[in-house]
């Protein structure tokens, strides 16, 4: 029997237990850890609550969940319940499936004023992660300034954007939608540093903007390269290009319509505000050589909400190393040390998509199958329960996350999936266990 732990129940957590069930079958004990007691990481608190469809991958993690040889141990934080030697005195294999769950800051002076948050924390608050359920953000102002050229920057844009009803079918918690309605934001700039060319948005995401109810996305044509330039892009990239396009060729907006503004070669220089956010001190750039340099042309967007979309970070964990530049774990394609591996976002840094996830997670169990090629003698369950009772650790299973998800699923607005807790305590309440 081989004993793995991994830790983190996301997608790279999930496809790494589908992988090491395929390689052992019944000759492995998987226990998924999660600080949370509820599954699926990214699935639940990253993916867009109006983008259902991804979230339905779910399932398939769900009957790996299932099965005989795979636990969920929820509720259970490394490095405050038990710490990462512990855990590989225990188990022959530990995979950090963590992900990328902190905001890169910006490094501007004015980025720590209120009103002013990055992506993991918006993101976090408006899907009901506990840890940002109690973020606050200003929608009282006219103006929100998003900075980053990336699909996270479209998921915020379109959420502060949609209306009511468009936002009705989704599983944005209660207190989002709450604050949304209440929002006074018409118009949405997006800031990227560099040109249309450089964007890291997908067409399937960039198009929603062009099929929302009351906003629209604006383009200055001027911002955009020759057309006959796009030739050389990879497909994706032209069909967004194409998009970006139609959008500046739009000059028949409805007055009355929330704007989603492009503000292309716009580098973010300084936050403005005395106590609270007011604005945003802009240098407008170049390209030279793919990178974004100043011309010494500022100017100031008035805005009472900026949410940085500038990418992710891995949170260290103590007595595992760390690359600070890559914001992960230090590793060799996946290896960490003797017995302690990582894995998907944890090991590559916030790239790709979902599905990206499953070729890394059976990648790192081949490497675990040739590093430990015969039983090892570790204790593996059995020895955590042990360290488990003694401690009082209140660990959360999967059946206990299945009550949870028919009170949400009970609990959901007319038209929504689910209502999310968004306290850890009203968690475990509705486990029946507290
Ligand atoms: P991302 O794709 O890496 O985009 C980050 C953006 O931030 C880039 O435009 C980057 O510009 C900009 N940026 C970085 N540092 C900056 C700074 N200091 N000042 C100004 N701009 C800065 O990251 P993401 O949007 O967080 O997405 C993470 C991953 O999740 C991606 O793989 C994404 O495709 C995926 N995702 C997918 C979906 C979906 O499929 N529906 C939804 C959300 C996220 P430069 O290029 O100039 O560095």
């Amino acid at each position: 029997m081989r004993h793995i732990a991994i830790v983190g129940s996301g997608p790279a957590g999930y496809y790494t237990a589908e992988a090491a069930l395929k390689q052992w079958g019944d000759e492995v004990h998987v226990d998924i850890f999660d600080t949370l007691p509820v599954p699926f990481g990214l699935i639940r608190t990253g993916v867009a609550p109006d983008h259902q469809s991804i979230k339905a991958v779910a399932r398939r993690y769900e009957n790996t969940a299932l099965t005989r040889n795979v636990r969920f141990v929820g509720n259970v934080m490394l490095g405050r319940d038990l710490s990462v030697a512990e855990l590989r005195e225990l188990y022959d294999a530990v995979v950090l499936a963590t992900g990328a769950p902190s905001d890169r800051k910006l490094g501007l002076p004015g980025e720590d004023l209120p009103g002013v948050f990055g992506s993991a924390a918006f993101v976090g608050w408006y899907n009901g992660h506990p840890q940002f359920a109690g973020l606050h953000p200003p929608v009282g102002h006219d103006t929100a300034v998003i900075v980053g050229n990336g699909n996270v920057a479209l998921d915020v844009a379109r959420i502060l954007a949609k209306s009511e009803d468009e936002l009705a079918g989704s599983d944005i918690v209660a207190h989002a939608l709450a604050t949304l309605h209440e929002s006074k934001v018409r118009r949405i700039v997006i800031l990227g540093r560099r040109g249309p060319h450089q964007i890291a948005m997908t067409p399937k995401e960039l198009g929603e903007l062009a099929k929302l109810e009351r906003a629209h996305p604006v383009v200055d044509a001027a911002d955009l390269p020759p057309a006959d330039a796009d030739g050389a892009l990879d497909t994706g990239l032209r069909k967004s290009l194409g998009l970006l396009r139609a959008f500046a060729g739009n000059r028949n907006p409805r007055a009355d319509d929330v704007t989603v503004e492009f503000d292309f070669f716009a580098a973010p220089r300084a936050i403005l505000g005395d106590g609270q956010v007011e604005g945003v001190e802009v240098e407008r750039t170049r390209l030279e050589n793919g990178k974004a340099v100043g011309t010494g042309e500022t100017y100031r967007i008035p805005a009472g909400l900026v949410i940085a979309c500038i990418g992710y970070q891995t949170s260290p964990i103590p007595e595992v190393p760390y690359d600070d530049e890559g914001g992960r774990f230090a590793n060799s394609e996946g290896r960490i040390a003797p017995g302690l591996y990582c894995v998907g976002w944890a090991r590559r840094g916030p790239t790709g998509t979902i599905g990206t996830n499953r070729p890394d997670g059976f990648a790192i169990v081949e490497k675990i199958a040739a590093d430990i090629p015969g039983d090892s003698g570790k204790p593996g369950r059995p020895g955590f329960d042990a360290l488990a009772e003694a401690r009082g650790i209140q660990v959360v299973r999967f059946t206990d996350w299945q009550k949870i998800d028919e009170a949400e699923v009970a609990a959901a607005r007319d038209g929504a999936p689910r209502e999310k807790f968004v306290e850890v305590g009203k968690m475990i309440e509705a486990t029946g266990r507290a």
